[in-house]
């Protein structure tokens, strides 16, 4: 049920999404989403009329051979049987980790179902966001990118226009390249610096291909930016480039990852700034995509940080109120961060601006 004021949500969950384990010292630990579950029932998200949870279906056949090739699914597959072996070097295998995959990425696939057919306006996964797994091979911890997944399924369903706002502190190197020459998809990444920072992908000079020229958008952070900075940039940048694309569903990764607290890291963003671009996107979701925006928790490596990320967000998306701690990063955009940061941004719409006539 909704109204005027509050907006339905789903939220993904199911215990299947905890059958996976990488061992004990991997940054994705067993009982992640469990962990996000009781948070929120213990602040009542859950207990709301207007969010309810959506239980996630395993990827179909059709779209599992849609984003990745023959061969890797076939190694997956074999992976899952024996346990061993590893999909990259930080992605090791285990027993039954095609399945995992299946409804860790399933889940998003059956978020946007959710949405496009009405049963709930909004969605969030605590899941999702594989977005370093390429058609030919995965890895970063992504098996099956289930961000292609969600546009392909969007483009059977008719849509043209998916915008991927994807702000995980890592760039999204892998969706990037499915859509890299796709207009019919615009993604906008903002990610820290690529020259140091994994996948060492994702610079300002890419900007897509073909028809898809213009429609890929990298925005780098130097090391210990702060909320100052990364508001200038935003402002800068997403609003014009999301009134031109008027998207008809919006995939958004809010990036847990780029809060001071992650330790995986340097971005030094407080839950303020993860609390205003969901804002940012919901508002343009309802202007522009029918109120069709789903949220994919994507990275975010230390407990706090995630779980205050997705409370942000979750009230966002519900309207239910949330307050997280008062947070103080450790350090303050200083006026090399701001200079690199001006410098970048100029970069980025001098590049992206005129070819979509902005
Ligand atoms: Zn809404
Ligand atoms: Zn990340």
């Amino acid at each position: 049920m909704n109204n005027l004021d509050t907006c339905s949500v789903g939220f993904l969950w199911d215990p299947s999404l905890e059958t996976f384990d990488f061992g004990s010292k991997h940054p994705i630990k067993v009982g992640r989403f469990q962990m996000v579950r009781d948070f929120l029932v213990d602040n009542d998200f859950l207990g709301q009329s207007n969010v309810e949870i959506l239980k996630p279906e395993p990827l179909s056949e059709k779209l599992l051979k849609k984003i990745h090739a023959q061969r890797y699914l076939d190694a997956v597959k074999k992976m899952s049987e024996t346990g061993e072996g590893e999909i990259a070097i930080d992605t090791p295998a285990f027993k039954g980790i095609f399945e995992n995959a299946s409804i860790t990425s399933g889940a998003t696939v059956t978020g946007v179902r959710a949405v496009t057919s009405g049963k709930v306006q909004h969605f969030l996964s605590p899941t999702g966001g594989f977005h370093h797994a390429k058609f030919e091979w995965g890895g970063g911890f992504c098996i099956f990118n289930d961000v292609a997944a969600a546009v392909y399924e969007l483009k059977e369903l008719g849509f043209h226009r998916v915008l991927i706002a994807d702000f995980d502190v890592h760039h999204g190197n892998g969706t990037q390249t499915y859509f890299y020459e796709d207009p019919e998809v615009m993604q906008i990444s903002f990610h820290e610096d690529p020259e140091w920072m994994y996948p060492h992908d994702g610079f300002i000079e890419d900007i897509g291909a073909g028809p898809g020229r213009g429609y890929n958008i990298n925005m780098p952070f130097p090391m210990d930016s702060c909320d100052g900075v990364y508001k200038y940039a935003f402002d800068e940048i997403v609003p014009d480039l999301v009134e031109f694309y008027r998207p008809e569903f919006i995939i958004f990764l809010p990036g847990f990852d780029a809060h001071y607290r992650d330790r995986l890291a340097h971005l030094n963003l407080t839950t303020n700034m993860i609390n205003y671009i969901a804002a940012f996107f919901h508002d343009a979701a309802h202007k522009f995509s029918a109120g069709r925006i789903g949220v994919l928790a994507g990275g975010g490596y230390t407990n706090d940080s995630f779980k205050w990320g997705i409370g942000v967000v979750m009230s966002v998306l519900s309207g239910f109120s949330y307050d997280p701690p008062t947070q103080t990063p450790p350090y303050k955009d200083d006026e090399e961060t701001w200079e690199i940061v001006r410098g970048n941004v100029e970069k980025v719409k001098a590049l992206v601006f005129p070819q979509l006539g902005i």
